[in-house]
């Protein structure tokens, strides 16, 4: 059977993503995705726009929001699908989840300009389209524009990392609360690229079943972000700890992203796609 042409896992302005909840849908649209989801970082304000849009091209639609968790000392990031966008304690829980956000990013500013790197806060917020989000992706930008750097990956590999001049250890949301958030607002909590986190074998483990145990239930196995043996090595853990599979490119810019939305190969066929899961939540044109 052809699996569906689903991409779940994007970013917009209203987040650290360059196009607009209405342009991302249209270039969703026109690079052949068929259901599509909008996952910007700790927020839901670009959803109605989104969906508003994506129904106009005749693409079908489902709610997303990609929640930053702080696990075992390091950041996760847990994607929403399919839930209740108006529901109360998750709007709650993701404006306290970007509380932090602004004084984060003085303090990232701070630590650039000791290392030589000056105006950066000013600089990051022109790239900015919701105060509320101001995201290292905004000062790798600037550091761009600037011809500090070449590319924003420089950026994150010189200055943006741990233990780099302007990182800034962060407390985000505690795992089981992103979870509940996801789930009692009627949606699918699914871990986002977990290759990219730089866990022990035992804490990756940890994460996997705390997640499950708190009702967590999907895993992303084929994303921008993951190789071939990684898609494989997900693949497998997807069936271990018996999670749906999710498919997103994480495409945040058409001059960044080295991935495009709708072009990841489909899901490895035993795996239960996330979106079969949730047909009784997407939204139909
Ligand atoms: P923040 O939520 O402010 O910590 O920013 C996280 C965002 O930065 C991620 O969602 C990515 O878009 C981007 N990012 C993180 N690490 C890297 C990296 N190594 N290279 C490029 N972009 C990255
Ligand atoms: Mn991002
Ligand atoms: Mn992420
Ligand atoms: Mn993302």
């Amino acid at each position: 059977m052809h699996l569906l042409n689903a991409d779940l896992h994007s970013h917009s302005h209203v987040s650290d993503g360059t196009l607009s909840p209405e342009d991302l849908a249209q270039r969703a649209h026109a690079q052949g995705v068929e259901v599509w989801a909008l996952t910007d970082h700790d927020e839901v304000r670009g959803l109605a726009a989104a969906r508003q849009a994506a129904l106009a091209q005749g693409m079908a639609f489902l709610t997303g929001t990609e929640i930053s968790v702080s696990f075992a000392g390091e950041t996760v990031h847990i994607v929403g699908l399919g839930f209740d966008a108006e529901d109360t304690a998750l709007q709650a829980g993701l404006a306290d989840t970007r509380g932090g956000r602004r004084a984060r990013a003085q303090a990232m500013a701070d630590g650039l300009a000791a290392a030589g790197v000056g105006g950066a806060f000013e600089g990051a917020l022109r790239y900015v389209s919701n105060p509320d989000l101001i995201s290292r992706t905004h000062f790798a930008r600037f550091l761009v524009e600037t011809g500090v750097c070449n590319d924003t990956y420089e950026v994150f590999r010189r200055f943006l990392t741990e233990g780099k001049p302007g990182y800034v250890p962060h407390q985000w949301a505690r795992l089981g609360d992103a979870v509940k958030w996801i789930t009692q607002a009627g949606g699918v909590a699914v871990i986002a690229h977990p290759a990219r986190y730089k866990f022990s074998a035992t804490a990756e483990y940890a994460l996997f079943s705390e997640f499950v145990a708190h009702g967590g239930q999907g895993v992303e196995v084929m994303t921008g972000s993951h190789s071939e043996a990684e898609r494989v090595r997900y693949a497998e853990v997807a069936e271990e700890f018996g999670l749906l599979a999710s498919r997103g490119s994480d495409f945040h810019s058409p001059t960044e992203s080295r991935t495009d939305l709708g072009t990841l190969p489909d899901l490895p066929g035993r795996l239960r796609p996330v979106w079969e899961a949730l047909a009784h939540r997407i939204q139909r044109p």
